[in-house]
């Protein structure tokens, strides 16, 4: 129960009217050890619950002196938006205000918003330098400092701006730093950045594993796109479906191919400017589009509820990836379906996703469908992979490498 967090009524009032009625084992986890005052660790990903775990106590904790008290730090401009549309919604009953600043929207008038009020702020590195380059900005009372999606940060060169940051920002403050994976980039940004921080984390497993119906669909890499608009065209239960493309060109015409089967669809990757990537994606929310094409990067902190299913339509190049991009649907609990299109040249990576995941994917066929070459994968595997976990995986090879050092 919320209630028993320690969170104040004003708050408690604003989890009451996003309908949350449960915490979340994140939230659970962060919650009392934020409101303690310690920097925390989260090892989650976009769809646990973090978002909420780390603004309610941050909210909780700031004064009502004038000035930016909380500073949150994101990769991308679709997930700046949609942490401070949470903010805002958990600050309802409060008497804090909120506000974003990213790039690739007018500059004029995020400044003007910045004359107002504005309690926590949430930001993309670029645009947060440039404003505060400018003087338009005063980060001299932050007190909180979020980093979201660290590892994506890192992955996307950020690192640099995010350090200039933070050696803008008072030296006492609570940190917080949230990241789906714990890499050792990860790892030694945490120990030069926080202090004696506690650790909390969701099992990045737990949520495809459990909740999403994993399926893959042989098919020749040559038809690939017209097994996937007979899909679409057959099978009407697909209604808010997120498409998974290797790169932006990928993307871009997939979108076409299904532009041409009558499909409405829109595609979201980093070429497409800040309009087109709200169009597209206020699209996908409100059902016009029914298919939206993403690439990894960009889709990572995309929050849309009752995502159907997710197709890969590329199997990713990491297993790590996969658990993402499955993990848009099935949020929250609901279910949901993972389609992952398998080529011949995927044996390898279908072997790492499954070892990865620690079960054999099921194969299916469309019925109907004239398929040309392809390898089907073998059905024994089932048996042989599903006793390994990626903890038994991970032994092996510890074990193995154990082996060759005594040679
Ligand atoms: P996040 O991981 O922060 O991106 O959140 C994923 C989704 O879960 C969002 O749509 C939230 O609104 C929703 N959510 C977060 N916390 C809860 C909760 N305690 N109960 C139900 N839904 C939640």
């Amino acid at each position: 129960m919320f209630e028993q967090l320690g969170l104040s009524v004003p708050l408690l009032k604003g989890v009451e009217a996003m309908g949350y009625e449960r915490p979340t084992p994140i939230q659970a986890q962060a919650i009392p050890a934020l409101l303690e005052g310690r920097d925390v660790v989260g090892c989650a990903q976009t769809g646990t619950g973090k978002t909420a775990a780390f603004i309610l106590p941050t909210l909780q904790s700031l004064g009502s002196e004038r000035g930016i008290k909380a500073l949150v730090v994101t990769p991308t401009r679709e997930l700046a938006i949609q942490v401070e549309a949470v903010a805002r919604d958990c600050a309802k009953h409060t008497h804090h205000r909120t506000a974003a600043v990213y790039g690739g929207a007018g500059y004029g008038q995020q400044k003007a918003r910045l004359s107002k009020r504005v309690d926590l702020l949430v930001a993309t590195p670029g645009r947060l330098l440039d404003m505060q380059g400018r003087g338009d900005l005063d980060l001299s009372g932050v007190k909180v400092l979020v980093l979201d999606e660290a590892d994506r940060m890192l992955d996307m060169g950020f690192w640099p701006d995010v350090k200039r940051i933070i050696d803008l920002l008072p030296k006492k403050r609570q940190s917080l730093l949230f990241s789906a994976t714990m890499s050792r980039e990860v790892l030694r940004v945490i120990e030069s950045t926080l202090s004696d921080p506690v650790h909390v984390e969701v099992g990045p497993k737990a949520v495809p594993v459990d909740a999403v119906d994993q399926v893959i669909y042989p098919v020749n890499s040559m038809q690939k796109n017209q097994l996937l608009v007979e899909m679409l065209r057959q099978q009407r239960d697909l209604d808010r479906v997120l498409i998974f493309a290797r790169t932006k060109h990928r993307a871009d015409r997939i979108c076409k191919v299904l532009r041409r089967g009558n499909i409405p669809g829109a595609a979201i990757h980093s070429n497409r400017s800040q309009p087109q990537r709200q169009e597209a994606l206020a699209g996908f929310k409100n059902g016009r589009y029914r298919v939206l094409v993403a690439t990894d990067i960009v889709a990572r902190g995309i929050d849309v509820d009752n995502i159907s299913h997710v197709i890969n339509y590329d199997v990713p190049n990491a297993p790590e990836d996969y658990v993402h991009r499955i993990g848009r649907t099935a949020r929250a609990g609901a279910g949901g379906t993972a389609i992952t299109f398998f080529a011949p040249e995927d044996v390898l990576g279908l072997r790492e996703i499954e070892q990865h995941v620690g079960t054999a994917l099921r194969c299916e066929d469309l019925e109907g469908f004239e398929y040309n070459d392809r390898i089907v994968p073998d059905p024994e595997r089932a048996a042989r992979r599903a006793s390994r976990s990626p903890f038994a995986a991970h032994a092996r090879r510890r074990a193995s490498r154990g082996r060759m050092r005594r040679r």
